[in-house]
């Protein structure tokens, strides 16, 4: 069965991690870190929703800029999420720049500063220079901190020296179509499935939809459409970790709102040789990594963001990692 989500690792393991997210057959997309990164193009930029961003160490942030760059003239806003004083590091990233062109571009960002009891947003438009401003805050319910009905994501606030966060990204649940029905009913695949799909998710079941068959446009009832063609699963889940040392807290925050992922990108900065320096500088080793994926029952793990130390010795990150995830550390 296809995955929800097409998931790819921009920069590869070694580097600056950074993970692009886009929702299957549709072209919106979310962005998990934007340190150092190349190998997006600008349609995949442009078709961003959000960032998360973990942190705002440099390897985690710097590229933000590009994405700016690229979505400037976008008339849908972009959404950009981040750990306690993210407001006023994009107040800072978005001042460092003369806007006395952007008078009448529509682009507005919104920035939400995810904290332990509640979100602050706030709003920059390039229409008013990209000043930011306090537009409310928003009450967070668990660890819950966007809920649409294609996807909701979970956010954790981990210690990493500073506060970072980990996020989960899923599928309220995942619809499959039955490829015989639509052969049955003379139906022709196209952007009308997505939609179907969202007014289904929506609840609008007495909608109408104009379908494409082989007899011309039809117009069908959505509850009608869905009973014949599709049929549902738990939904696609995806778990994004890094910068955090492997103290208990931290441990038990990702276990209690990773569980059951379909994929784990997780950091395994060191081997398990340095772990109290690992433990001093706030990250965790492959071994750690391997601990924590048990631990959460992911079904696959894609270790990210080694050490420089490390890079030739990538063979040995993934056999530790894989070897302490099957209890054998
Ligand atoms: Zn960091
Ligand atoms: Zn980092």
């Amino acid at each position: 069965m296809r995955p929800g989500f097409v998931t790819r690792l921009v920069n590869g393991p070694l580097f600056d991690p950074v993970l692009y997210v886009r929702h299957l057959n549709r072209r919106r997309a979310l962005l998990f870190d934007c340190g150092r990164f190349s190998g997006l193009s600008n349609r995949e930029i442009l078709a961003l929703d959000a960032v998360f961003v973990t942190h705002t160490h440099m390897d985690h942030f710097m590229g933000f800029d590009c994405i700016l760059r690229t979505v400037l003239h976008r008339g849908t806003p972009l959404h950009v999420y981040g750990p306690e004083g993210m407001g006023m590091r994009m107040a800072a990233r978005l001042a460092a720049y003369t806007w006395n062109l952007t008078s009448g571009y529509g682009l507005e960002v919104f920035v939400h500063e995810v904290l332990r009891d509640g979100v602050l947003l706030w709003c920059a438009r390039a229409g008013e220079g990209f000043r930011l401003r306090r537009c409310g805050t928003e009450p967070r319910e668990g660890t819950c901190i966007v809920e649409t009905p294609r996807y909701r994501v979970d956010a954790v606030i981990l210690d990493h020296n500073v506060p970072c966060l980990g996020y989960v990204v899923s599928e309220p649940v995942h619809v499959h179509v039955r490829p015989e029905a639509l052969k049955k009913h003379g139906f022709r695949t196209g952007p009308w499935i997505g939609d179907l799909k969202d007014k289904v998710a929506q609840g609008l079941l007495d909608r109408t939809l104009l379908v494409p068959t082989c007899r011309g446009e039809e117009e069908w009832k959505v509850g009608d459409l869905s009973d014949w063609l599709f049929f549902t699963s738990p939904g696609h889940r995806i778990g994004y970790f890094t910068d955090f040392r492997a103290s208990r807290e931290n441990v038990e925050r990702i276990r209690s709102a990773a569980c059951g992922l379909d994929t784990l990108y997780i950091e395994a900065y060191y081997l398990s040789e340095r772990e109290e320096e690992a433990y001093l500088k706030a990250h965790v080793s492959a071994r750690q990594a391997g601990v924590v994926a048990r631990l959460t029952g992911a079904s696959r793990v894609v270790p990210m963001h080694v050490s420089p130390r490390y890079h030739d010795r990538f063979g040995d990150i993934v056999s530790e990692l894989e070897r302490a995830r099957l209890g054998g550390e």
